[in-house]
């Protein structure tokens, strides 16, 4: 080796060490940080050093998160989670309409005959243009609550806007905030305040970091998982990209209970079944899944919806494997 190779790899080695000490450093602040979450559930707390804590997040978390652990971060295993919406320590799948239909009472009863416990389904929907279905509003969310109380089903379902989040969150177990509204400040610092869970998803242009800063909103205040849902893509056999690493990446830097929406994230049923699979095996907490009795009748995204059939097929094979089954 010449001795500019032999200096190389020594300053190499170097970096390396340093890297190794940032790292640690960095998992040091987490934990202290996290105490620190602990510690102020209750306000009021000090806006001034909430600000300090702030700036130095930017001055010094943020390019560390940047340049330390995207290379090194995601090769560490969690060691803890934070609280999120769902049980913790299984695998959350969540099924439901796009919308509240007309179809409402016999899609949750598909729902609930598949043995799940969650249902979604959305009141307020956000539409591209404004002539599309827009949602039954408030009244569809009481006839989604009506009907899954029947079903002992419990219920995620979105909320749009400020002005109706403090009615919809008393009809929900879980309050998702979606991709539209992923870094609507405003509502995220609302819902800080109201009490209920929040599933956040990811923006359609969201960077994990955004999304991150998205969810500290939150942090602390409710319990929050991630919904990785499909970001911008070129290609336009896809709706959305889904973005599986994103997601597995986001789950080790931020430490949320994070799932994935395959029907949002690809807008091709036929693929639903393969990414809830993939999102299993990589060791995320839960999907999302669209599932309609009728998907030609739905007023919204019946392309992506899962038939009936599709969706046990789904069920079962997400069941635990036989006794046996494992070599
Ligand atoms: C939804 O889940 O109903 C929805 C509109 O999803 P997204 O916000 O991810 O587009
Ligand atoms: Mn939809």
């Amino acid at each position: 080796m010449s001795e500019k190779d032999t200096d190389i790899v020594r300053l190499r080695r170097q970096i390396d060490v340093l890297d190794g000490e940032i790292d640690a450093l960095v998992a040091r602040r987490d934990t202290i940080a996290a105490d620190l979450i602990r510690h102020k559930d209750e306000p009021p707390y000090d806006p001034a050093r909430e600000e300090q804590i702030a700036g130095r997040d930017e001055a010094l978390w943020l390019p560390l998160l940047r340049r330390v652990r995207i290379a090194e971060g995601a090769r560490h295993a969690l060691t803890s989670q934070k609280p999120g919406a769902f049980p913790s320590g299984g695998f959350t799948l969540i099924a439901g309409p796009c919308a509240v239909d007309q179809h409402l009472e016999p899609n949750l009863e598909v729902v609930a005959q598949a043995g799940l416990s969650w249902v979604r389904g959305g009141a307020w929907k956000p539409r591209t243009f404004p002539w599309s279905f827009q949602g039954e509003g408030l009244p569809g969310l009481r006839r989604l609550r009506t009907s899954a109380d029947r079903l002992g089903l419990k219920v995620v379902s979105e909320v749009l806007s400020e002005v109706d989040a403090p009615a919809a969150v008393e009809l929900v177990d879980v309050v998702q905030v979606g991709a539209r509204n992923a870094q609507n400040f405003a509502l995220l610092k609302l819902l800080a305040t109201l009490g209920k869970p929040v599933l956040l998803k990811r923006g359609a242009a969201c960077t994990i970091e955004e999304w991150l800063g998205a969810a500290a909103y939150l942090d602390g205040r409710v319990p929050v998982s991630l919904c990785e849902r499909g970001v911008r893509g070129f290609d336009p056999c896809f709706r959305n990209l889904l973005d599986l690493p994103g997601a597995v990446l986001a789950r080790q830097l931020g430490a949320y209970q994070t799932l994935i929406d395959p029907s949002h994230g690809t807008g091709i049923a036929g693929l639903v079944a393969p990414m809830v699979l993939a999102a299993r095996a990589a060791g995320l907490d839960g999907a999302l899944v669209e599932v309609h009795v009728a998907p030609r009748e739905s007023p919204s995204d019946g392309n992506q919806a899962l038939a009936v059939e599709e969706l046990r097929e789904l069920v079962r094979a997400l069941a635990p494997e036989p006794l046996g089954a494992a070599r």
